[in-house]
């Protein structure tokens, strides 16, 4: 049984529990985390969308900050979704709101899609899926730029909205809002390698 923690400070915590379980088939016990020590009893972590100002705030009063980049620098696998992947980053496009953590060797520019797209879904082609999958975008941020180390996974036009470093899957989406489990079985592969 693998035990994936949930960051459960702000955003659709339920939806990524619900999502793992589901996408695990009796194999996966998915765990809302929220103290210090947590992190460590955890095979892989989730990082959910929501809002990043807040998120970056309750992380820092909830004392995980250190945990959760030590534990990604040691290699544990990370899926971290919108306001996770804009939690992650080691840029973003003039904001100051938020202060990233600097894991991921990318640049992101917050609510990419402007005020007229705010929440659409697309059929995008993602790398290693062999047909389209329908992403759920919701005030969306995109990485406007990627270091060498990181794998470009999907775009929606020009925009980067899925992208791979090592241990950390960065989406722009939401795969915890569909019925498709390809992103999450993509995720608990990480775990076996
Ligand atoms: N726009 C939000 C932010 O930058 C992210 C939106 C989301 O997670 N759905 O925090």
């Amino acid at each position: 049984m693998a035990r994936i923690g949930v960051l459960a400070l702000q955003g659709d915590v339920s939806e990524h529990v619900l999502a793992l379980e589901r996408a695990g088939q009796g194999k996966v016990q998915a765990v809302e985390v929220r103290k210090p020590g947590q992190i460590e009893e955890c095979q892989a972590l989730v990082l959910p969308g929501g809002e990043s100002t807040t998120i970056c705030r309750q992380l820092e009063s909830s004392g995980l900050t250190e945990e959760l980049k030590a534990a990604a620098r040691r290699g544990k696998p990370i899926l971290a979704t919108c306001a996770g992947l804009v939690l992650i980053s080691q840029e973003i496009e003039g904001d100051s709101l938020v202060k990233p953590l600097g894991l991921m060797d990318i640049k992101i520019s917050r609510n990419a899609f402007g005020s007229q797209r705010e929440s659409f879904e697309a059929d995008i082609q993602i790398k290693g899926l062999d047909r389209p999958y329908r992403a759920v975008f919701i005030r969306a941020p995109a990485i406007a730029a990627a270091g060498r180390e990181v794998e470009v996974l999907a775009r929606v036009g020009e925009a980067v909205v899925a992208a791979r470093q090592k241990n950390l899957l960065a989406l722009a989406f939401h795969p915890e809002l569909t019925e498709d489990p390809r992103i999450h079985h993509i995720f608990l592969k990480m775990l076996e390698a």
